[in-house]
């Protein structure tokens, strides 16, 4: 393991996709921030600035090499193919795990506010391993977003799984705390839920989060939605035991009918009703049905698991 030095090699790894109108706008101002720390020492001169083009279709890898060739301190590698955002972050840290002191991961579009990077490094030289970026409001988001977002997060909370309430995937991680990452071998990646379950000394930095710098976001509700759910069953099985929850109601809830029914048999008054009959049916039919599929998203995840496929696949690198 590096020791702890007084001028940490900071990697800032930035996933990529389809990034070519903002690239060209955030780039500079990375680098700006990187120049500004290796300037005031709080950084070595071998820190890097790392994108990882996360297989876009556009001239994102071609920005990512000019950028690479112009300056020494920006480096790009390429996945073979669009993997997905958590890939992408996850393939440049296990990149910067052996050649840096400390990593901070960040969006490439500039709604994070770069220099919240200085108390990011501050809290590391006061000891910490791990250092959440912490959205000070939602203002630059939609209504729809904001409530989706934070319900969200209740919902991981009330599911048992530790996350960081405001916090996206802005963060600073240690080497040691990526030795750790290295060590969780799943496919279902979701880092946001990972990293606290790691532990080691941690802490937030709050900051404002603005509107994207250009471009478009990669994350309609579809997307969101089906990140949240991964998040959920990634880290939680309390969906599983709802579902013994939700039967044991139900049967309960039956085991009145029948009484009842029992008990109207024998007033006498027997006449069935095709309404009551069929929306029992219905009923039943649907928590059913519910549970299935949330037993069938559970064994989606073993088994891609068990498959244990690369997480990500990298196909090309502006360095040797
Ligand atoms: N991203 C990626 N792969 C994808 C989708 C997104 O690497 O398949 C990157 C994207 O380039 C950006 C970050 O993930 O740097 C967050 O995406 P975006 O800004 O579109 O999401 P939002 O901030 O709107 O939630
Ligand atoms: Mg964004």
């Amino acid at each position: 393991m590096r020791e702890r030095t007084n001028k940490p090699v900071l990697y800032i790894v930035i996933p990529c996709y389809n990034e070519e109108k903002v690239l060209p706008v955030t780039g500079p101002v990375f680098l700006q921030e990187l120049d500004d720390l290796i300037q005031a020492e709080r950084i070595s001169d071998d820190s890097r600035i790392l994108f990882v083009d996360d297989g876009s279709k556009d001239h994102t890898w071609q920005l990512i090499s000019n950028f690479a060739k112009d300056n020494k301190h920006f480096i790009g590698i390429s996945q073979s193919r669009n993997r997905g955002h958590q890939s992408a972050v996850l393939a440049g840290l296990m990149e910067a795990l052996t050649k840096c002191d400390i990593s901070i991961s960040i969006d490439c579009d500039g709604q994070d506010d770069v220099h919240a990077m200085e108390d990011m490094i501050s809290e590391y030289e006061n000891g910490c391993e791990v250092v959440y970026g912490v959205r000070d409001n939602r203002d630059t988001d939609t209504r729809f977003k904001r409530f989706t977002a934070e319900g969200f997060y209740r919902i991981l909370k009330w599911m048992g799984a530790d996350v960081v309430f405001n916090h996206a995937d802005y963060r600073l991680l240690s080497g040691r705390v990526l030795q750790e990452l290295a060590e969780f071998k799943e496919v279902n990646l979701y880092l946001r839920g990972m990293i606290p379950l790691i532990g080691f000394k941690s802490t937030s930095v709050y900051y404002k989060r603005r509107e994207r710098a250009a471009g478009i976001s990669h994350y309609p509700l579809s997307k969101m939605l089906s990140l949240a759910f991964d998040g959920i069953t990634s880290l939680s099985v309390k969906p599983l035991r709802m579902i013994g929850g939700i039967g044991l109601c139900v049967a309960l809830l039956s085991f009145i009918g029948v009484v009842w029914s029992v008990l109207r048999f024998f007033g006498g008054n027997t006449v069935t009703g095709w309404a009551s009959m069929t929306s029992l049916i219905c009923f039943l039919g649907g928590v059913q049905l519910i549970g299935l599929g949330v037993l069938g998203e559970y064994i989606g995840k073993i088994y891609m698991e068990v498959k244990a496929r690369p997480r990500y696949l990298i196909e090309k690198r502006t360095f040797p």
